[in-house]
């Protein structure tokens, strides 16, 4: 199932991936990310949302769309992403979604509903998770944290027993807060027989895009010392592996290094295959360029279009970027390049 999606998604023409952002609403207070400041400093923005019914619409008018990635915010703590997910059209083939693990009973209703309803769709679900308990839970700025994703992660993982088109693991963000502190989760895991390995991580770096509502809106690199704690990672991770989130992850890691301290720029496929919609409608080329390009009510909702109208934008700024390495990003980049992909596996070997 999951070479057939990657099939379809390699073949299709067009905008294939759609990173929703569909809330800035979030109920954590991380210390890496102020998303959550920001309906407290001007509640009035909230209003300006796109509701779920307008983020499905894109995803029918857009008909080259294949892959929607969900993130926020929390998706899970804005009203209608049940109904959003069963709502889909068949176009869509896989769906990927971060959740920082709060809720753990409603997330695992609402992905139950979505894969009982539409079987042949990848469901692939991220709960946040960057340290052993007190650690993750000074990190994401609220105590239990690290129980509610533990307890999602389990619940989840039930599922992909039921349901083969479910997908769950853990991500893990390097910062300059947790250096040292996988290793220390793993061997709490040992410890307490929890049913989890390296395996069952993907990697983020810390970086400090607009996005995350940092004052530092140059998107700063990651410092030196998350690059090797990243290159020390790579090493928990084994190194042949049938799951492509494991594989991806251990690639990512391997080419993060590489990228950042020799400026090698990889390729990107930032607005010509993925665009980023923000929860306002805004679309960005990818999460590093806040410029908008437009905003999609204006072109009926149709990524394709917007795209097309503004191809001498993006091609100005795709020549002005010094490139970049976002998990957001790479992963595309890893599936529409199998060369580089391979380049990539045996760089990580
Ligand atoms: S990282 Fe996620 S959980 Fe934390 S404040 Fe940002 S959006 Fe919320
Ligand atoms: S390389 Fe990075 S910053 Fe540049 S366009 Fe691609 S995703 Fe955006």
């Amino acid at each position: 199932m999951i070479a057939k999606t990657w099939f379809q998604l390699y073949h299709t023409k067009g905008i294939v991936k759609a990173n929703f952002s569909v809330t800035n609403i979030c109920n954590y207070r991380c210390n890496h990310c102020n998303i959550w400041r920001k309906y407290l400093e001007n509640p009035e923005l909230l209003r300006r949302e796109l509701s779920f019914k307008e983020f499905l619409k894109i995803s029918e008018q857009t008909t080259s769309l294949r892959w929607i990635s969900i993130t926020g915010g929390e998706p899970t703590l804005k009203k209608g992403l049940d109904k959003f997910l069963i709502a889909l059209p068949d176009s869509i083939k896989l769906v990927s979604l971060n959740t920082n693990g709060s809720l753990p009973n409603k997330i695992t209703d609402i992905i139950k509903i979505a894969a009982e309803t539409m079987p042949k769709r990848l469901f692939y679900v991220s709960v946040s998770l960057d340290g052993p308990p007190e650690v993750h839970d000074k990190l994401r700025g609220i105590p239990g944290a690290f129980e509610n994703s533990i307890s999602t992660f389990l619940q989840l993982k039930q599922l992909t027993d039921e349901f083969k088109n479910v997908h769950v693991n853990f991500e893990y963000t390097i910062t300059p807060w947790n250096l040292g502190q996988f290793e220390a989760l793993l061997r709490y895991f040992n410890k307490t027989k929890f049913p989890a390995s390296a395996a069952d991580f993907v990697i983020s770096l810390y970086e400090t895009a607009a996005y995350y509502h940092h004052d530092d809106s140059r998107g700063s690199k990651p410092t030196l010392k998350i690059l090797k704690e990243a290159q020390r990672i790579v090493s928990c991770f084994p190194r042949i592996s049938l799951n492509p989130s494991t594989l991806f992850c251990r690639v990512f890691l391997a080419l993060s290094s590489e990228y950042y301290t020799k400026r090698k720029r990889h390729p990107c496929f930032a607005g010509e295959k993925s665009v980023w919609v923000n929860p306002y409608g805004e679309v960005q080329m990818c999460i590093y360029k806040s410029q908008p390009l437009g905003n999609i009510k204006d072109y009926d909702y149709d990524l394709n279009r917007l795209v097309s109208s503004q191809k001498n934008e993006i091609l100005e700024l795709r020549n002005s970027c010094k490139g970049c390495w976002t998990p957001c990003e790479s992963y595309t980049t890893l599936m529409f390049r199998p060369l580089f992909l391979i380049e990539g596996v045996v760089k990580s070997w």
